[in-house]
């Protein structure tokens, strides 16, 4: 056996290491975090009660005691999906990687994939899934409004696509996205359907079964209200069966569900060590939605939406979507001339300098514009336990002040 080379060097730099001139410091414990209202496009606040879940002390991720935690968590996610999905699973990433879970398993070098870009999210997927080597055809519509589902029938019909995919919620625009026809175009044509609801889930009532969808994520830190580092993914038994057929191996060995279905299937034998803290943080935040009821959060969610856009417009802020087609989660207003020209009286100026100083002032967190929509618009975000009409208030209070 050849010598381990990497003795002699670990031996070597510790005896040229020059000792240092004094005892190394010792690392200090960093400050606490101020409080903040997270109004922005996610995250936003995470109750008490699933951050104390999160801080309980470890088990292993085979423990029998954190397996049933995992059954509800499964069980439940379920539920909010919308979906009898074996395969539905928190994933051990952020929303991210949920959609390229979702495209990477159903899409192999050369398929064809028709994809709705109505913001930044759906690029998104036209980025993830030209990586993944698919031959992408992009249905775009304007910023602010939604697909439209002739445009989406006409390419699905000119291309027979393998995979239709679009996103339910646009966090970069504040739109909602009609499903149900689109996805029925697809499936006539034989397509799969994958839909991001990262902003979707558990903020609105969702139906992936009725909908016909077969593929879909979501992210833990928007209306689920914990902190992000989860993706909520579903697959359907007709996607599993596209995966299993594949005639190449899935590119990422850590995404591939025919890989993660060891551990979050019925055998729960090791693939990767799950988070297990971050997945007590999310059986906690599934418990409050399911106590409270989809329907009655639904509701929340649009009353604290209702009354932002009443108070915005009071201040000059007008919406950018057209009220039927509001994503409640997310509001995206047009900024007015009094934000786009306001002044700190310390140099800075323009919405940017504003957000910071509702920010470090009145310790709000409000988004700014992504993509075309930057410096144009805000995002702020009602999400879960923050979708209450008090935030809007004292949101309201705080830009009244400063302008
Ligand atoms: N899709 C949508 C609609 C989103 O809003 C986001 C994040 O904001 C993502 C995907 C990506 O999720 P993450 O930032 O958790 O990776």
């Amino acid at each position: 056996m050849p010598p381990l080379e990497f003795e002699p060097l670990r031996s070597r730099a510790m005896s040229a290491a020059p000792r240092p001139p004094t005892a190394p410091q010792r690392p200090s414990t960093p400050p606490p975090l101020p409080a903040r209202l997270l109004l922005g496009p996610g995250p936003s606040n995470v109750p008490r009660s699933v951050r104390e879940a999160m801080a309980q002390p470890l088990v292993g991720h085979l423990d029998p005691s954190f397996l049933r935690v995992l059954d509800d968590v499964q069980a439940n996610l379920r539920t909010l999906f919308g979906t009898q999905n074996r395969m539905t699973l928190p994933l051990s990433a952020t929303g991210s990687a949920g959609m390229e879970a979702c495209l990477v398993n159903l899409l192999e070098r050369g398929d064809d994939v028709v994809i709705g870009v109505a913001g930044v999210f759906g690029a998104r997927m036209c980025d993830v899934a030209t990586r993944a080597g698919a031959r992408v055809t992009r249905v775009d519509a304007e910023f602010g409004t939604v697909l439209s589902k002739d445009a989406m029938e006409d390419a699905i019909a000119r291309v027979q696509p393998k995979v239709v995919a679009f996103v339910h919620a646009e966090t970069s625009t504040g739109v909602l996205q009609p499903v149900e026809e689109i996805a029925a175009t697809a499936r006539r044509a034989g397509a799969l359907v994958v839909l991001d609801c990262v902003t979707s889930l558990a903020g609105l009532p969702l139906a992936l079964d009725d909908w016909g969808i077969d593929a879909a994520y979501s992210g833990t830190q928007k209306c689920l209200a914990c902190p992000p580092g989860l993706s909520p993914v579903s697959f359907s038994d007709r996607a599993i069966d596209v995966v299993t057929a594949r005639a190449t191996p899935v590119q990422s060995w850590y995404l591939d569900v025919t890989l993660l279905a060891g551990y979050f299937g019925g055998e729960r034998t090791y693939h990767h060590t799950a988070p297990i803290s971050a997945i007590l943080g999310l059986a906690e935040a599934l418990r409050l939605v399911l106590a409270e009821g989809m329907e009655a959060r639904a509701v929340r969610h649009r009353e604290a939406a209702s009354r932002l856009v009443g108070e915005l417009a009071l201040l000059g802020f007008e919406p950018l979507v057209r009220a039927e087609h509001r994503l409640p989660p997310l509001t995206a207003a047009l900024l007015p001339e009094r934000v786009l020209g306001w002044q700190d009286g310390a140099g800075a100026s323009g919405e940017a300098a504003l957000r910071r100083r509702l920010l470090e002032r009145h310790g709000i967190e409000v988004g700014g514009g992504l993509g075309p929509l930057a410096g144009r618009i805000w995002r702020i975000g009602l999400m879960g336990d923050n979708a209450r009409t008090e935030n809007v208030d004292r949101l309201a209070d705080a830009l009244r002040a400063e302008l």
